[in-house]
Parts: structure tokens; sequence; C-alpha cells
């Protein structure tokens, strides 16, 4: 679900009954507000902040863009997870739940991350603008021009590296399925 909200736009309540994962795409401010509460206090955002939501029951909120910038966001509810049992980690986790794995690669130009495997299912999701790079372990290549939130599924087992091959700072977020 890709969330955009203008200057002092609101959602309506809606409610949440998933465990999620949320990714910035915006540098924004919101407040949260639950039926029945005062507003929340102002929370700032930047691209390629990732939050993982582990569900405890129906969570009902409206969100409000506070600041004077739009507000983007991507909003990852976690359905269902493979019926295999569920591997390790196979790089740095930035965030988790019960049901997925949050892997960041920030990368500087020319950067790339370290050559890791996928044995489950993932998204791969960039945060920001990027041209990216994608190496396999025998040294084949594709680069693709990704704009922020361009999201692709993948359900294969994959090795790959990620590199940066633009002029600005990148960042890539996987969610992996546990
Ligand atoms: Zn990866």
């Amino acid at each position: 679900m890709r969330v955009t909200l203008q200057p002092g736009e609101s959602t309506l309540f809606h409610t949440h009954s998933h465990d999620r994962v949320a990714i910035e795409l915006s540098d924004a401010t919101i407040t949260q507000q639950r039926p029945n509460e005062t507003e929340g206090a102002p929370e700032p955002k930047k691209p390629g902040d990732v939050m993982a939501v582990a569900t405890s029951g129906p969570y009902t909120h409206r969100v409000h863009n506070v600041g004077p910038s739009v507000f983007e966001v991507l909003d990852v509810e976690l359905l269902q997870r493979p019926k295999q049992p569920g591997s390790k980690a196979v790089a740095t986790v930035e965030a988790e739940n019960p049901s997925a794995r949050i892997y960041k690669w920030k990368l500087a130009p020319g950067a790339a991350s370290a050559m890791h495997t996928h044995e489950r299912p993932y998204l791969i999701i960039s945060a920001t603008p990027l041209v990216l790079k994608m190496t396999d372990p025998e040294g084949k290549s594709f680069t693709h021009e990704v704009k922020a939130g361009d999201i692709h599924w993948v359900d294969a087992k994959v090795a790959h590296a990620l590199a940066n091959e633009g002029t600005a700072e990148g960042q890539i977020v996987e969610i992996e399925l546990k």
C-alpha cells in the first residue's frame, strides 16, 4: 500500500490487523491519532526509515501530515508466510517482527553491499532513486535505474550484491519473510 498525503491532509481512521512494515519515502512530519484520543506528538520521517510492527490485535489510527512537504510511505502488510521452516538472517537485521526481517543497504556512490543469499521470498524496495547494479556470485550483473518506492517481489533463492552506480547516496530495503 503506497500512501501519499499532501501537507495538511489526513487519512481516515483505518485498522491494521497484520504484522506490517513501513518504509518512509519522504522527508516529512506526521502525527498519529487513535480514536477518542488526542493527536500524538509530531514524528519526523526520513527516506529509508523503516519500522517493523508486530500485531497484537487490530490497531486503528489515522495519520496527519503536519509538515510543509508531501508525506509518502509504503506500508507492507504481511498476510502469509511460507510453510517451510524459516532460515537465519543473511545480513545485518535493521528491524524485524514475527513475520519478516528487514535489511537496509545505505549505499554511497560506487559502494556495494556484501554478497548475501536469500533463502526465503523477499521484497526489494528502493527507498530513494538509485542506479542499482545487482551482481551474482559468478560476476554477472544487471543495472537498473529505480525510483523511490519501486518494489519487486522475488520468490526464488537469490545470491547477490547490491551496488550504487549513481552519483548520489541511495537506500535499498529488503523485506524477507521469516
Ligand atoms: Zn539481497
